[in-house]
């Protein structure tokens, strides 16, 4: 039924966020009233000409997050593709917007506590649905990719052994599947919670140890983080595969 809901209320859907005025903005944009960048209702935003400020465009959106929305708003929006992916779905989320406009923020975001991204939220969620579907004779196996391309080049975010260089490539299975040579698969437990903090910390350490421009990173590389998630159910012989990918795309 949830998935059959999902499917009527759009499989793509495209929301947008407003992120708030920062210090490095500049003054113009600090309060609404001069904003460039303002939401008009739920699911609008507008976006005025600076150089002629009666010219005012309107963009419509399925949702649009105010700046003040925390990234528990956000997260609540998109827990119901996270939902679809347990249950054999390939979800795909992309963050979409100009270096510095927040998609980094929102995907990973920051530490452990309110501040942190929709990968560590959409784990936790997964963990928590794991628990209870486990109690109900699913058994579960969880494996994480995290890869970034970086001027066509992929580079494999959770490589522990850099001495040797590697060199990946994307190849199409028999079965249509795509897979990335020589790519490191973690299993993961997603109720590890430090298991879970380690694979996002050394994802973002190897993110800007790639390059000694951050700026030009951010602008330049996409990243990939996948979920591969199989549920069996021995008894009633049903098997279940769903993907969860979460893409961060370059500015
Ligand atoms: P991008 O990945 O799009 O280049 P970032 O996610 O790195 O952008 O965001 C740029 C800066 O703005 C960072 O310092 C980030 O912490 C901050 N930022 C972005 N969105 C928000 C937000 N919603 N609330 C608070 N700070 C934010």
């Amino acid at each position: 039924m949830h998935n059959i809901i999902q499917e009527l209320r759009g499989n793509v859907r495209v929301f947008a966020r407003i992120r708030p005025f920062l210090p490095d903005d500049g003054e113009q944009g600090n309060d609404s009233e001069t904003a460039l960048v303002s939401h008009d209702g739920d699911a609008k935003v507008s976006v005025v000409n600076p150089n002629n400020p009666s010219q005012r465009h309107k963009f419509a959106f399925d949702r649009v997050f105010a700046p003040s929305a925390g990234q528990e708003a956000v997260f609540e929006e998109v827990s119901e593709f996270v939902r679809s992916a347990l249950d054999g779905y390939n979800v795909c989320l992309f963050s979409y917007g100009q270096t510095g406009s927040g998609k980094t923020h929102t995907m990973q975001g920051a530490g452990t506590g309110v501040m942190r991204g929709l990968i560590p939220r959409c784990l936790e969620q997964i963990g928590l649905h794991k628990i209870a579907e486990e109690k109900d004779g699913w058994e579960f196996s969880m494996e994480v990719s995290f890869l970034e391309i970086y001027n066509e080049t992929l580079k494999d975010l959770l490589r522990i052994n850099l001495s040797q260089e590697c060199k990946h490539e994307i190849k199409v299975g028999p079965d249509g599947r795509r897979t990335v040579t020589d790519l490191t698969v973690k299993v993961i437990d997603p109720n590890d919670r430090a298991a879970v903090d380690a694979i996002m910390a050394l994802a973002t350490k190897r993110r800007a140890t790639g390059s000694t421009d951050m700026n030009a990173t951010s602008s330049r590389s996409h990243s990939v983080f996948t979920l591969n998630i199989t549920a069996m159910h021995v008894e009633r012989n049903q098997l279940v595969r769903g993907t969860l990918n979460l893409v961060d795309l370059a500015g």
